[in-house]
């Protein structure tokens, strides 16, 4: 597995390449749900690349930027077990270098608003940067993200489509451990009992979706958030929204495809998750 650091030469030899190239950007602490990204960019691509950088630019605390795990020598072991080809490992000037302005300013109509917008100031702004940089280095045909971050994945498709990029998005679904807890490299952080509990997150969203079709979308919140509180979680949010447009949703039966987000603290860690009803 080739490790480069420097954003000119992985720039040289992904446009080099003759076949196809899937990429996967990470932040490291890798787990079971990134490299399953990488088992379907061997599925479609002929050369896997996967980034490791923790972004400074998309973290709105500080703390959590300071705390956030980083175990670069147990992620390439991992990356090179499961079979990917070369790794971009930059440092922060590689990314945001003093000469090139890497900010972006893009309409991304309301998407970026709800849920993790309304509780993460500027982290989407810095998603999109960060993101748009890499695939200005890594030239691509396929950028693969997970549905866990499923706001995430809609903003950054749609910022493909808004500056026309050459590259084709694919989702790849949430590996979750056996309690149901989806895996996330914030985990790293909870206690065993901690991740016992934090399965009641995917168990609440299933159960709002078990129920979607017959039931009163704001009963079903309002269980599901009290539930959440009974084992010891602080939700932010827990939101029902149309998977496209992101916009609220009113009545049941008038989507085709609905998305249940939700967002919880759990002492001092901030964990995530969603599922999408069809
Ligand atoms: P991160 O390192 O958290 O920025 O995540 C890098 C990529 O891995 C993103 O596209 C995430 O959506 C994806 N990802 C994170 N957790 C999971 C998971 N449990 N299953 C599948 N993909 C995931």
């Amino acid at each position: 597995m080739l490790i480069l650091t420097k954003a000119a030469m992985i720039h040289a030899v992904t446009a080099e390449f003759k076949g196809k190239v899937s990429f996967i950007p990470t932040m490291g602490a890798l787990h079971e749900g990134h490299l399953s990204l990488v088992d379907k960019g061997k599925e479609l691509g002929d050369l896997v690349v996967c980034s490791i950088f923790v972004n400074p630019t998309q973290f709105n605390e500080a703390s959590d930027l300071e705390k956030y795990p980083r175990t670069v020598s147990a992620d390439l072991r991992k990356l090179i077990d499961r079979g990917c080809d070369m790794v971009f490992l930059p440092d922060v000037s590689e990314i945001y270098p003093d000469r090139v302005d890497t900010r972006i300013d893009l309409d991304l109509e309301g998407i970026d608003k709800p849920m993790e917008g309304q509780h993460r100031p500027g982290h989407f702004q810095g998603v999109v940067r960060v993101v748009k940089r890499l695939l200005d280095i890594v030239d691509t045909d396929f950028l693969i993200m997970g549905q866990k971050d499923y706001q995430q994945y809609r903003i950054i498709e749609r910022m493909i489509e808004k500056l026309d990029l050459p590259v084709e998005i694919v989702m790849g679904d949430t590996l979750r451990e056996p309690s149901g807890l989806a895996m996330s490299s914030r985990n790293a952080r909870l206690s065993a009992e901690e991740r016992d509990k934090a399965s009641v997150i995917y168990a609440a969203l299933k159960s709002i979706e078990k129920n979607f079709r017959s039931g009163d979308p704001v009963e079903l919140v309002r269980k599901a958030w009290s539930r959440l509180e009974e084992s010891g979680l602080e939700p932010e949010y827990i939101e029902l929204v149309d998977g496209d447009t992101l916009l609220p949703i009113v009545k049941s039966r008038d989507y085709s495809k609905v998305v249940v987000a939700a967002a919880a603290r759990l002492g001092q860690v901030r964990l995530i998750d969603n599922v999408i009803i069809q």
